[in-house]
């Protein structure tokens, strides 16, 4: 095997990085045995492809695509498809680590993995970014089935980009393959409750996080960063239980209001602007950053990586923080949050509400059947219940960070596929 070195943590450049550190800290305290681990330190296979695609204005622009199938232990790979310009390999691969690990904890079965086009959504025009979907599929299509590995959508992604990938996807096979891609419009066999769904898990941690640490959700106060898919819902959740949200961000602006900013408000202003806060007039705007640093019980981080930094950890004044985003905590602030008594619900928990419901609509795929909303629902929070005293239990029994408890829960699962298949 190539490297059995440990990683450097010191360093902010990689977030696969940020992956081992955790990985190798929950294996030491579990004890797994070091070949197994050194298994998973390692993606099972990676793929890069050039994407030559037609602009509108006639000239050809060739996309960086990746796909990287980290585990296939537990089950089929499963992760979604970024749109974004720091889309790279190391981040494909931390990302794809993270999913073997969340699927785990979810208990779903399912394997690790990830996608993404390294290119600006937000400024390609819907038929630019349809060819540039349809070309990443056809180079994919070996990759991904329904029972190989299975996409789904992530940040600047959607249940329309999930549409077109489907269709590409069906007439190349020649057959109609609903279950090669979750999180596609209901009428495509998508599942009712999958577009709030990680919102949805981010409410239920944040709620069963509260009831451990004895807050009264009814009193509390929040600040969610973030307002895509995973900030909008979790905010407009968290705050149908009663918890005021007196912040909400997205890269444009931050909004402050004492009082609770009413969220379907924003998310209607949102919607009628471009998707962007900014000029919402429901709160006085602040600095984005100090989002991060407000005095609140709860604070959502559900925008991008690595915004709890070594630098901010130290401000940070909320009592819990339940990550929303994938890998908004470095791991260097692990150890100030823990110093500072905050407990952090992690993303390898905290987000998996969106991949347990892509799986409920894989499963839906192949029974043919589909589910009500409150069926969907009821069985997502059941799910996300259990995953999360899972971790509880893990942290506390092996007296660590829920972080640290939540790769063990995940190891331990992983720690029996790997040694019953042994293939190796
Ligand atoms: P999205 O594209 O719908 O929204 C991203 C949001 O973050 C936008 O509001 C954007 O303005 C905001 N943002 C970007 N940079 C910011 C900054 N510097 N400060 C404040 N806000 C900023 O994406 P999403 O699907 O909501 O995903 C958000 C995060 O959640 C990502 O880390 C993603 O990997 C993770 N996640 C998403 C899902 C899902 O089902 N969509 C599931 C699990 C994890």
């Amino acid at each position: 095997m190539e490297s059995t070195t440990k990683p450097d943590t010191t360093t902010h450049q990689s977030m696969f990085h940020a992956v081992l550190a955790r990985l190798d800290k929950a294996a030491e305290l579990f004890g797994i045995k070091p070949e197994i681990a050194e298994i998973l330190r390692h993606p099972k296979k990676e793929v890069k492809v050039s994407l030559p695609v037609k602009m509108d204005d006639g000239s050809i622009k060739v996309f960086e695509g990746f796909r990287t199938i980290h585990s296939t232990h537990l089950g089929p790979s499963k992760g979604g498809i970024r749109y974004a310009m720091d889309v790279n390999d190391d981040e494909v691969r931390a990302l794809a680590a993270w999913m073997t690990i969340k699927c785990a904890i979810a208990n779903i079965p399912y394997g690790g993995g990830k996608g993404g086009v390294k290119c600006d959504p937000r400024k390609m025009s819907e038929g630019e970014l349809e060819r540039m979907t349809r070309a990443y599929t056809r180079s994919m299509a070996d990759i991904f089935g329904e029972n190989k590995d299975v996409p789904a959508p992530d940040m600047g992604t959607g249940k329309r980009e999930m549409a077109w990938l489907l269709d590409e996807f069906n007439r190349i096979k020649g057959e109609d393959c609903p279950g090669v891609v979750t999180g596609k419009p209901i009428t495509l066999g998508g599942s009712k409750g999958r577009e709030a769904a990680t919102g949805r898990g981010v409410m239920v941690a944040a709620l069963a996080a509260m009831k451990k640490m004895g807050i009264n959700h009814k009193t509390a106060t929040a600040a969610v960063q973030g307002f895509g898919n995973v900030g909008s819902n979790a905010a407009r959740l968290l705050a149908s239980k009663s918890i005021k949200i007196q912040a909400i961000s997205d890269h444009t602006a931050a909004y402050f209001n004492a009082n609770g900013i009413d969220i379907d408000a924003a998310i209607k202003f949102a919607a009628s602007n471009g998707n962007i806060l900014k000029g919402f007039t429901g709160g006085e705007e602040i600095d984005k950053n100090s989002i991060l640093t407000l005095n609140v019980d709860l604070l959502v981080p559900a925008a991008i990586q690595g915004v709890i930094t070594e630098a901010n950890a130290k401000d940070i004044k909320a009592k819990l923080i339940v990550e929303g985003a994938n890998g908004p905590t470095e791991a260097e602030a692990d150890e100030i949050l823990n110093n500072k008594g905050i407990i952090v619900v992690p993303d390898v928990l905290a987000n998996g509400g969106g991949v347990t419901v892509s799986y409920f609509e894989w499963v839906q795929n192949k029974y043919g059947h589909y589910w009500t909303e409150e069926e969907v629902n009821a069985k997502h929070d059941t799910s996300m219940a259990q995953a999360f005293e899972n971790c509880w239990y893990n942290s506390q029994q092996y007296k660590t960070s829920m972080r640290i408890g939540a790769y063990i829960t995940a190891l331990k699962r992983l720690d029996k596929a790997i040694r019953y298949k042994g293939s190796f």
